[in-house]
């Protein structure tokens, strides 16, 4: 069977096909303990409980690749979050309303055993200024005694309410389909579609690297920041930003745009909103203030993309402010902290002064057409025959296990299939994954191996 991955990455991208289109992004949106975990779990057909790193803060993914009769979607999970209690009401508001942004369409889930709360109703509120459409679904309605429990949702005037038990599937079903029918007659902002022929770029890093700073260079003007979280303002969620005279489309530059708030679980939303768009992107320009100590918040952001398999631009910035002794911290630190992305361009820049952003657009260039690389199966064979037959692995118990055949089976990012006679050591992978940089590029982009063992 297939083992574990050549650098620990999970694989998400490629397992997304692209034979299918996708209608959009449908989240799912309520107060705690209401279910959206539970009904996010039924959607995606498993059982498990979603992952979480540091309670309150971070969750491990928060935008899924879901599939319902035939027609694929995400799905944007906001459960599993304990707000803080101090201002959880509005907390809980605003956290739904990123979700809300970054959606085509909202599934809202209110407890039928509990009935209406104020909370609710003030979500409510804001989803009728966000003006996508809604399907409201109330949960714990476990049989059909309990059906009448909906019946009292009618009055938040969102249409019909679905009585479902996300516990038990009872009408998830149904839930689902007009959920469907919402997407395809959404206006299509979250922008996962279109326009569809624009690269799309993530712009990440932690609050105050600079992301702001930067799209305003590389925009050429001053934007306004907005700092109205209870969204009267209709900011575009991406922008089409022009560089070098190519056309990209930033993903999400309302949420980069939007001041840090100081309001409790403030670093919950901008890990959400980073999440989010990662997932969306096919590149993340993942930036650096490289005048202070790198922290493990900047090391996670950059985790998340290459683990999310994305295309990566390291950006090391204010570098204005660097002297030379800063300099060479930074070098010692590259040597160390970044020894798992060797593989990606990083590019020193002063997004202040504008110094060298203007080598960003061949850094990006690059790593794109790196993660779009496709190596033909013949020529991929005949060079791993080379360095096999220079470099055999290891004798294992007295065993030599060896490399039958390889195939690149998807891009985007580039995943290679190797079949061999026996288990291939992670120090072997390692060597297999320099050589095939070595050979074939694929600067910019993680390259995942998996091994197949047969006999
Ligand atoms: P979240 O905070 O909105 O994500 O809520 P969870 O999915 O974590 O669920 C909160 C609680 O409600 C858990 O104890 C679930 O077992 C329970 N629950 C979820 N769905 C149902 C349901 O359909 N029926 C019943 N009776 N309980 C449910
Ligand atoms: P964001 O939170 O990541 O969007 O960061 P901002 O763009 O808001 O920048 C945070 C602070 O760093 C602001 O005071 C910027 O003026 C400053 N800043 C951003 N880029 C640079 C740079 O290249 N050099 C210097 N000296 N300051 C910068």
């Amino acid at each position: 069977g297939d083992e574990a991955l050549i650098d620990g990455s999970a694989f998400t991208a490629g397992e997304r096909t692209a034979r299918r289109k996708e209608v959009g992004v449908l989240a799912v949106i309520g107060r705690p303990n209401v279910g959206k975990s539970t009904l996010v779990n039924r959607i995606l057909g498993r059982r498990a409980a979603v992952v979480e790193d540091t309670p309150g803060v971070t969750r491990d993914r928060v935008s899924y690749d879901a599939e319902w009769a035939g027609t694929d979607f995400k799905l944007v999970d906001t459960g599993g979050w304990e707000a803080d209690v101090e201002g959880i009401d509005s907390a809980i508001a605003s956290q739904a309303q990123i979700a809300v942004e970054l959606a085509d369409a909202v599934v809202f889930v209110v407890d039928g055993q509990t009935g209406l709360t104020q909370t609710d109703e003030r979500i409510v509120r804001m989803l009728r200024s966000a003006g996508k459409p809604v399907v409201v679904a109330v949960n714990k309605v476990d049989d059909q005694a309990g059906e009448y429990m909906a019946a009292e949702f009618w009055k938040l005037g969102l249409g019909e309410p679905y009585p479902i038990s996300a516990m038990h599937g009872r009408g998830v079903g149904d839930l689902l389909d007009a959920a469907l029918e919402a997407l395809r007659g959404a206006e299509r902002t979250s922008g996962f579609l279109t326009p569809s022929h624009l690269r799309r770029v993530a712009l990440v890093g932690k609050p105050n690297v600079g992301k702001s700073s930067l799209l305003n260079q590389l925009a050429h003007e001053e934007r306004s920041v907005v700092n109205d979280l209870a969204g009267t303002t209709r900011d575009p969620v991406d922008e089409i930003v022009t560089i070098d005279g190519e056309d990209y489309l930033f993903i999400d530059t309302a949420g980069i745009k939007r001041r840090q708030h100081k309001l409790s679980g403030a670093e919950y939303y901008s890990s959400l909103r980073t999440q989010a768009a990662i997932e969306r992107a096919e590149l993340a320009l993942v930036l650096f203030d490289a005048s202070v100590p790198i922290s493990d918040q900047d090391l996670k952001v950059m985790s998340s993309a290459v683990d999310a398999g994305r295309a990566v631009v390291l950006v090391f910035n204010k570098w204005d402010l660097m002297d030379e002794f800063d300099r060479q911290r930074m070098e010692r630190l590259w040597k160390t902290e970044f020894d798992r992305v060797t593989w990606a361009q990083r590019v020193n820049l002063s997004a202040k002064t504008g110094w060298h952003t203007n080598r960003l657009s061949r850094a990006m260039t690059q790593a794109l057409e790196s993660w779009d690389k496709r190596i033909p199966t013949g020529k991929l064979n005949a060079f791993l025959g080379k360095v096999q037959a220079a470099h055999p692995h290891p004798l294992r118990g007295g065993k030599q296990p060896r490399i039958l055949f390889a195939t690149q089976a998807s891009s985007r990012p580039p995943r290679f299939v190797v079949f061999a006679t026996g288990f291939l050591e992670h120090g072997y992978r390692r060597f297999l994954e320099r050589q095939l940089r070595e050979e074939f590029g694929f600067e910019g982009s993680p390259i995942q191996i998996s091994v197949n063992i047969r006999e």
